[in-house]
C-alpha cells in the first residue's frame, strides 16, 4: 500500500493575468489588505529600468508607500543583505518583480521574516512564478529550497511578452520537463511507497502536455499566456502535491549537476531541463523523439553545443545527478551508470 501521510497545500489566494495588469498591483495589494501602508520591492536592476516606473506608478496611485530593494542575484549574500533592510522597514508584503531570481530572493526573504509575498514575472522562463520553490546559489549542493507559495501573482502577459523570446523558450523547456518528472514520481510510489498525488501530477502533465500539442505555433509569441498559465500551473500542482515532485524529477537533477559541474555558461534552468528530459526520457523508455521535436519547435536547444557545454560536462553531470540528492528517487537510481553508459545515452539521443 502507498504511504498516504498528511500534507499542507498552501496555494495562491489571487492570481492576475492579462495585458497591463502590473497597472493594477497597488490596488492588488489594497484587495489583499487594505490595511497596507508600506510595500518593499525586490528586483534586478534591468528589471527595475524596465518596469520600474509602472510599478511605482501602480503603487502611487493606491496611496501605498514603497521601498525598493535591488538585488543582482539570487546569493546567500544577496538574500542576507536585502533581508536586514526588509526587516528594518517591516513592511507589509513583499513584492519580488523580475524573470527568476529576484522573485527567488523575495520568496525567501518573505519565508524567513514570515511576511506575505507578492510575485511579479516580468518573463515566462520558470515555474517558480506560482511555485513554493526557490533555488538559491552559493551553496555546496545546488537545488531547491521549500518557503511559502506566493500569496498573489500579477503576470502581465503584455510585458512578458516583450522579455527576450529565449526566456519563454527556457521557461516551455522547463514544461516539457514534468512528463519526466512525473514518470520519476510514479517510481517512487511503486518502488518505494511514497506518497503520490494523481491531481497534481495530472496538473503538472497537463502543463508539459499543452506544451507538446501547440509547440508549432508557440514560436510565434502568439501563445505567451498558454504558456504563462501552464507555467503558474505547474507551480500549483507543487502547491497541491506539498513538495516540487510534480515538477521535478531526473531531469532537474541532470540541469543542476550540469549548474554544479559547469559553474557558469551553461544555458539556463529550462534550457538545462529541456536537454536532461530528451535523456531522461530515453532511460525511462519514452518517446524522446516528441520531446526533442517540441524543443525544436519552440527553437530551444536539443545539444550540449547549444548551450556552450562539452561532451564531458554532460557526462559527468549525468553521473553525479543523483549523488546530488540522494532521497529523492528517480531513474537514476534504477540503472547502473559509468562513463561509457553516460556518453551512450547522451549520444544516442545526440545531445553530444
Ligand atoms: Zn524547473
Amino acid at each position: 500500500m502507498t504511504s498516504d501521510p498528511n500534507h499542507l497545500m498552501e496555494l495562491p489566494r489571487k492570481i492576475l493575468i492579462g495585458n497591463d495588469v502590473i497597472y493594477q498591483l497597488g490596488s492588488f495589494i489594497r484587495d489583499l489588505n487594505d490595511k497596507t501602508s508600506l510595500v518593499a520591492v525586490i528586483s534586478g536592476n534591468t528589471v527595475k529600468a524596465r518596469v520600474g516606473k509602472e510599478c511605482v506608478e501602480a503603487l502611487d496611485s493606491s496611496s501605498l508607500k514603497h521601498k525598493w530593494i535591488e538585488t543582482p542575484n539570487a546569493s546567500m549574500n544577496d538574500i542576507n543583505s536585502s533581508q536586514s533592510l526588509v526587516r528594518k522597514e517591516q513592511p507589509n508584503f513583499i513584492v519580488g518583480v523580475g524573470g527568476g531570481r529576484s522573485v527567488d530572493v523575495a520568496k525567501m526573504i518573505s519565508f524567513n521574516l514570515n511576511i506575505p509575498f507578492i510575485s511579479v514575472p516580468t518573463s515566462a522562463s520558470h515555474d517558480g512564478i506560482s511555485s513554493p520553490f526557490v533555488s538559491i546559489r552559493g551553496r555546496d549542493k545546488p537545488y531547491s529550497l521549500k518557503a511559502h507559495a506566493p500569496i498573489g501573482v500579477i503576470a502581465d502577459t503584455k510585458l512578458i511578452s516583450e522579455a527576450p523570446y529565449r526566456l519563454q523558450a527556457s521557461g516551455c523547456g522547463d514544461l516539457i520537463g514534468k512528463i519526466t518528472a512525473v514518470k520519476d514520481w510514479e517510481l517512487a510510489r511503486d518502488d518505494n511507497n511514497e506518497y503520490f498525488g494523481s491531481y497534481a501530477a495530472n496538473l503538472a502533465n497537463m502543463s508539459a502536455k499543452i506544451i507538446i500539442e501547440n509547440s508549432s505555433k508557440l514560436f510565434y509569441r502568439a501563445n505567451i499566456r498558454t504558456i504563462v498559465e501552464a507555467l503558474i500551473s505547474a507551480g500549483v500542482a507543487s502547491c497541491i502535491a506539498g513538495s516540487s515532485r510534480p515538477c521535478s524529477g531526473s531531469e532537474h537533477l541532470f540541469s543542476h549537476a550540469l549548474e554544479y559541474v559547469a559553474k557558469t555558461n551553461c544555458g539556463l534552468h529550462g534550457e538545462r531541463v529541456g536537454i536532461g528530459t530528451i535523456m531522461m526520457s530515453k532511460i525511462h523508455g519514452l518517446d524522446h523523439d516528441v520531446i526533442i521535436k517540441t524543443l525544436q519547435n519552440i527553437k530551444a536547444p536539443t545539444t550540449a553545443k547549444e548551450i556552450d557545454v562539452t561532451e564531458d560536462q554532460i557526462i559527468q553531470s549525468l553521473l553525479i545527478a543523483q549523488s546530488l540528492r540522494p532521497e529523492r528517487y528517480t531513474i537514476l537510481n534504477k540503472i547502473k551508470m559509468d562513463k561509457g553508459s553516460a556518453r551512450e545515452i547522451a549520444k544516442s539521443v545526440s545531445v553530444i
